[in-house]
C-alpha cells in the first residue's frame, strides 16, 4: 500500500475524550472513528488489525474442530422468553420493535438462538460432540461505555457453543476450548492466564476468565510466576487426553482480586506476582440450564431423551485489538506483534523527489509484495521526522528507511520497532530482506561479513 493512496488520518493531538493509552493511540494511529458512545467505525488501519486477530481465532477454533456459522445480529424476544432471560438481562438488552410490533433484540450474545438451531436438527446423540461458533457483532448497552473499544456497547465477540449428552464428553469439549484460547493468545504474542471465574448471568457451575498482563488493566490479578512459561501450549495435541494438561495450568495459582486471599495464599511471596489484566476471553460450563428451559433434548444410547450438556466460549476479538495495544507499546505508540501487525513492513522513502532514493524506494516495495509481504511504502511529501514519527506510532514491526545521506555510503537502515535496533545494511541485502519467504527477521550476522 502506498501511503499516498491510503486512508491513514492520524491525529497530532491527543484526543481529550480518551481517558486510557489504547484509546488514545487508535485515535490517534487513525485506526477507528467514534460514532456515537461506544460505537465505532473501523478506519481501513484499525480494520486490517480486527481482521488479522478474527483470521487467528478463526483458524484455531477451525483446529480445536468447531464449525463456523453466522446467525444474525437481531434475534427474536421469543426465545429468550423460552430460557428465562428475557427480563433478567434488563437494561443492557437493545430491544427493538419491527414493523409487525413484534418483540426483537440486538443480540447481546447467542445461547437461546444457537439452542435454537440444535434443538430444530440434532435428534440423536451420534450427532454428538458439535460445537457451533460465530464471530458476530453484539450489542450491550452497558452503564459506562468507555476505554474506547475495550468496553464498547457494540463490539466483536467469537462465541462458540458446544453441546454434549453427558457431563464427561462435555467438560472434555470445555478442556478443548481451554487449550484452544491459550494456542489462540499465544499467537497473537500475548500471555493469558485463566482464572477461576464467576459465572454471572450465564448461569452454570464452571468458568475461567482468561487475562491478558496490563498495567492499565480493570481487574487486578495475582499469579504464580511459571504462567510467564506458557509457550508450552502451541505443542499441545488434540488427540492427547487434556485432563491432566488442563490441572497442571490450573493448579498454578491465579486469582484476581476478588479471589485473592493475600493471608492464606498458598505461594511464597518470592514466587507471587501482582499485577492488572484485561479480560479478553470467558468460558462457561453451564449443563443443562438452556436445553432444559428451551426443551433441547437428544435419544440417548437406550432411545430415551437426554438434554444437552452445553457450554459457551467468547472472546472479545475488538476488544483484544485495544488489549494488545495497551500490552505492547512505548512513548512512541503501538509496537505491534508481527502476527497482528496492520504491515509487516514499512519502507520509508526519506526524500521523494530524489531520484536514487525514489527508485531504490519503489524497487523494494515492489520486491516485497511480490514476495507477499504486506509493505507499507511511504512515497509521501511529509518531512523525513514526520515519516518516522507516524511509523512508529502505528507500530510497523519493520521499518526500511531510505535516505539520500545514507545511500551516498550505500547504506539503508533497518528498523526493528520492538528492540528498537537499527541496523546498516546495504541495498543488496534490503532487497534480500524484502525478498525473504515467510515471516521477516534481521539479516544473519554473516551476511554482514566483507562488507
Ligand atoms: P466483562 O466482565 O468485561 O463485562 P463479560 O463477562 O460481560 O465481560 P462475556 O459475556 O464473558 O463478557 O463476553 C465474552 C468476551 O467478550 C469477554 O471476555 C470480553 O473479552 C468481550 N466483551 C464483553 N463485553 C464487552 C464490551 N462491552 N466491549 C468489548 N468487549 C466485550
Ligand atoms: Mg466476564
Amino acid at each position: 500500500m502506498r501511503l499516498s493512496k491510503y486512508f491513514l488520518p492520524v491525529l497530532k493531538e491527543n484526543p481529550k475524550e480518551a481517558q486510557i493509552l489504547s484509546h488514545r493511540l487508535m485515535l490517534r494511529a487513525g485506526m477507528i472513528q467514534q460514532s456515537s458512545a461506544g460505537i465505532y467505525s473501523w478506519l481501513p488501519l484499525g480494520l486490517k488489525v480486527l481482521s488479522k486477530i478474527e483470521k487467528i481465532v478463526r483458524e484455531e477454533q477451525d483446529k480445536a474442530g468447531a464449525l463456523e456459522i453466522k446467525m444474525p445480529t437481531i434475534q427474536p424476544a421469543e426465545i429468550w422468553k423460552e430460557s428465562g432471560r428475557y427480563n433478567d438481562y434488563g437494561l443492557e438488552m437493545l430491544r427493538i420493535k419491527d414493523r409487525h410490533d413484534r418483540a426483537m433484540l440486538y443480540g447481546p450474545t447467542n445461547e437461546e438462538q444457537v439452542t435454537d438451531i440444535c434443538r430444530a436438527h440434532v435428534k440423536s446423540y451420534r450427532a454428538l460432540p458439535l460445537n457451533l461458533y460465530h464471530i458476530q457483532w453484539k450489542f450491550r448497552d452497558e452503564v459506562r461505555p468507555r476505554f474506547g473499544v475495550m468496553r464498547g456497547r457494540e463490539f466483536l465477540m467469537k462465541d462458540a457453543y458446544s453441546f454434549d449428552f453427558d457431563e464427561k464428553t462435555a467438560r472434555a469439549a470445555y478442556n478443548k476450548m481451554f487449550v484452544s484460547y491459550l494456542k489462540t493468545f499465544a499467537r497473537m504474542g500475548l500471555t493469558a492466564i485463566p482464572m477461576e471465574a464467576d459465572t454471572g448471568p450465564i448461569g452454570g457451575d464452571m468458568s475461567h476468565e482468561f487475562i491478558i498482563l496490563a498495567d492499565t488493566g480493570e481487574s487486578g490479578v495475582y499469579f504464580h510466576k511459571d504462567w510467564l512459561k506458557t509457550d508450552l501450549v502451541t505443542d499441545i495435541d488434540y488427540s492427547a487426553d487434556l485432563e491432566p494438561i488442563i490441572n497442571k495450568f490450573t493448579k498454578i495459582y491465579a486469582r484476581t482480586d476478588e479471589k485473592h486471599d493475600p493471608i492464606n495464599c498458598p505461594i511464597e511471596k518470592k514466587d507471587l506476582i501482582e499485577g492488572r489484566g484485561v479480560e479478553v476471553g470467558h468460558i462457561f460450563y453451564f449443563g443443562t440450564k438452556y436445553s432444559k428451559s428451551m426443551g433441547a433434548s437428544v435419544s440417548g444410547p437406550d432411545g430415551k431423551p437426554i438434554d444437552l450438556h452445553m457450554g459457551s466460549y467468547g472472546i472479545g476479538v475488538s476488544r483484544l485489538v485495544g488489549g494488545i495495544i495497551e500490552a505492547s507499546h512505548d512513548n512512541k505508540g503501538i509496537i505491534w506483534p508481527e502476527e497482528v501487525s496492520p504491515f509487516d513492513v514499512a519502507i520509508i522513502n526519506l526524500k521523494s523527489g530524489n531520484q536514487m532514493v525514489d527508485d531504490l524506494s519503489e524497487k523494494l516495495y515492489q520486491l516485497g509484495l511480490s514476495n507477499k509481504h504486506d509493505c507499507l511504502f511511504d512515497d509521501s511529501n511529509y518531512s523525513a521526522g514526520e515519516k518516522l514519527a507516524t511509523m512508529d506510532l502505528i507500530g510497523i514491526p519493520w521499518q526500511l528507511v531510505i535516505g539520500p545521506k545514507g545511500l551516498k555510503r550505500n547504506i539503508i537502515e533497518l528498523k526493528n520497532r520492538k528492540s528498537g535496533r537499527v541496523t546498516e545494511i546495504t541495498p543488496e541485502q534490503a532487497m534480500k530482506f524484502v525478498s525473504s519467504q515467510g515471516s521477516l527477521s534481521l539479516p544473519q550476522p554473516d551476511e554482514f561479513k566483507g562488507q
